[in-house]
């Protein structure tokens, strides 16, 4: 295996590719792992606990090579994190295909697939670390900004000011949490196990401050709660241990979630009692225990967050699987409270609404400025929400890498942006294309029952050929690159997932490419709730021209 590496995507318009869509995926594979941008670049991991780009460094260097000489009309294979394959395709195809960490449902363990991962057979992929279009914390800002903004309005009257929100986990997605509550107003309370993740968030500016020291944290909690101002305070942790013990002194918060890395509770979840370094040993020399403990540990944290519940909090889970652990470590109670989409995202999904990112390949700022005034003049005067979000996003929000951005477009919109974006290319407003993708966290991109598919009207949250036909769906519509995935968000077992990216270079080739597939990728959340019963998706299709011929529409 060849030496670690610092890796950094190039800028500019200087291709080292033969062809954009070609750059673009050499570019984000790269972004994923550019420092500033992955959790543990050395390792290869993005976000998510294990999430990865690429196998390991072999595979990474043989990606890169490859996509610096294929053509306009082959197409790249990529299976869990390795180039296996070149084919001879066409010009509209896309230029990479990618599948991560599937198994046969009847061996999808986490056991089995470390057993494999330990024979270098299979990667994890998280969601867009595998499939190339993570963009750091932002990616997660706007959806955790909505979610609080969703418990705000039903629950305090439209805003967070002077409640405060505890949480736990300040990783590659929880990061988010502490701008996200102040954005709203709040004030977070947010246990993380390691300093090193504190001290980058606070540095980032994510997080306004942070001590060990759990007395201090609720003193500055309380009196910012008093005077309602915005406030973000880190307490150096464990989740399982701070979150009981506040149970035990009566504090109650007036809202309770938590991203932790519950998904996994190996490579993920840090035990009770351990310090980081601890449960790094624990973790190589006996797995099993480390395995045992974590388990445990979830089961008291859970135990804690319906403790909140029963004290009067508003608790939801935050689609980490932390209720599916505790419930299987013995925790009978633990789906006590919901999961936050049935409880707040699903009627955006009804409308095919999502998170749409962007990433200007420049690597200049200035591109993404220009974009943000674009969809603020195209869609901010009909909704208040996202101007808000943008206006914000452009104020408090920091790049991590190339430059990106994120806000949620439902179906109709998605196109009218991309091709928007492909005019400003074309006539040179921008300095070169913009890569367009997505989280798989989308309308109709995801099976998982304890998540996306928490409840649905039909029961039908387990069933992933939704997700098959969205990525089947994306390949024919010609995105620039589609991934499928297993395990994303809630672990190896509990949910499969697809991924669409789309580049806007300006051209002919591109504008077909993205009129099909942002047309037909959040179509296909209309359609999955639609057919699930949903009224409003069914009335969405009906007027926006969607054909469902089991529906009659
Ligand atoms: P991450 O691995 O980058 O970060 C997890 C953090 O939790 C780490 O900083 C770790 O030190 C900390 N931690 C672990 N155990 C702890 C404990 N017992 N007490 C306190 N801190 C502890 O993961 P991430 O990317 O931030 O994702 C967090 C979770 O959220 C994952 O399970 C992920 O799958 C899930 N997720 C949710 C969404 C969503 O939209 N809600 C999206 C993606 C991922």
């Amino acid at each position: 295996m060849s030496a670690v590496r610092t890796v950094r995507a190039p800028r500019g318009t200087t291709l080292s590719c033969r062809g954009w869509q070609q750059e673009a995926a050499l570019r984000m594979l790269m972004n994923n792992l550019d420092p500033e941008v992955a959790e543990n670049p050395d390792q290869l991991i993005v976000y998510g606990g294990t999430g990865k780009a690429a196998r390991n460094w072999e595979a990474f260097e043989r990606i890169v090579e490859t996509l610096k000489v294929l053509r306009d009309d082959e197409t790249l294979l990529v299976q869990s994190g390795k180039p296996v394959a070149v084919f001879e395709t066409h010009e509209k195809a896309p230029r990479v295909l990618i599948a991560n960490s599937l198994l046969v449902p009847k061996w999808a363990t986490w056991e089995h697939f470390w057993e494999l991962e330990g024979k270098g057979l299979i990667m994890f992929g998280q969601m867009t670390a595998g499939s190339w279009i993570y963009i750091g914390s932002q990616g997660i800002i706007q959806g955790t900004y909505e979610t609080l903004a969703a418990v705000a309005r039903q629950h305090f009257g439209g805003s967070l000011e002077g409640r405060v929100v505890l949480t736990g986990g300040l990783g590659g997605m929880g990061g988010a949490q502490p701008l996200a509550i102040t954005m709203n107003g709040g004030v977070g309370l947010i246990i993380e196990v390691d300093e090193r993740r504190i001290r980058r968030r606070v540095e980032m500016g994510y997080c306004d401050r942070w001590t060990a020291d759990l007395d201090e944290a609720l003193a500055w909690v309380e009196e910012a709660r008093r005077r309602k101002e915005p406030l973000s305070v880190a307490l150096l942790g464990n989740c399982a241990e701070v979150e009981p013990e506040l149970v035990r002194r009566g504090w109650i918060p007036d809202v309770v979630t938590d991203q932790t890395s519950a998904h996994d509770p190996l490579g993920g979840y840090v035990p009770a009692g351990l310090t980081v370094a601890e449960a790094e040993r624990l973790r190589s020399s006996d797995p099993e225990e480390y395995v045992r403990r974590s388990m445990a540990s979830m089961a008291a944290h859970c135990e804690a967050m319906v403790a909140f519940q029963k004290a009067g909090a508003v608790v939801f889970d935050y689609g980490n699987n932390l209720r599916g652990q505790a419930k299987a470590a013995g925790f009978a109670e633990a789906f006590s409270y919901p999961g936050f989409v049935p409880a707040y995202i699903r009627p955006l999904f009804e409308e095919g609404k999502g998170p749409f990112r962007w990433v200007a390949l420049s690597g200049d700022p200035e591109d993404i400025y220009k974009t943000d005034r674009v969809i603020l003049e195209e869609f901010g005067r009909e909704n208040e929400g996202l101007a808000r979000w943008l206006r914000l996003a452009g104020e408090k929000i920091p790049f991590q890498g190339l430059p990106a951005r994120i806000c949620w477009l439902g179906y109709g919109e998605r196109d009218r942006a991309g091709l928007l974006f492909n005019h400003m290319v074309k006539k040179g407003e921008l300095k070169a294309p913009i890569v367009i993708g997505r989280d798989h966290l989308d309308a109709g991109s995801v099976a998982s029952p304890y998540r996306e598919t928490e409840g649905m009207k039909d029961g039908s949250d387990a069933i992933a050929d939704w997700p098959i036909l969205n990525a089947l769906l994306n390949t024919a519509a010609g995105a620039s690159w589609v991934s499928v995935h297993h395990g994303g968000g809630v672990g190896i077992g509990y949910s499969i997932h697809a991924g669409q990216v789309v580049v806007a270079d300006g051209s002919e080739n591109a504008e077909w490419r993205l009129a099909h597939v942002l047309r037909t990728d959040p179509g296909m959340g209309v359609v999955r709730h639609a057919d699930a019963g949903y009224e409003r998706a069914q009335h969405v299709a009906r007027e926006r021209g969607i054909k469902m011929p089991a529906l009659g529409i």
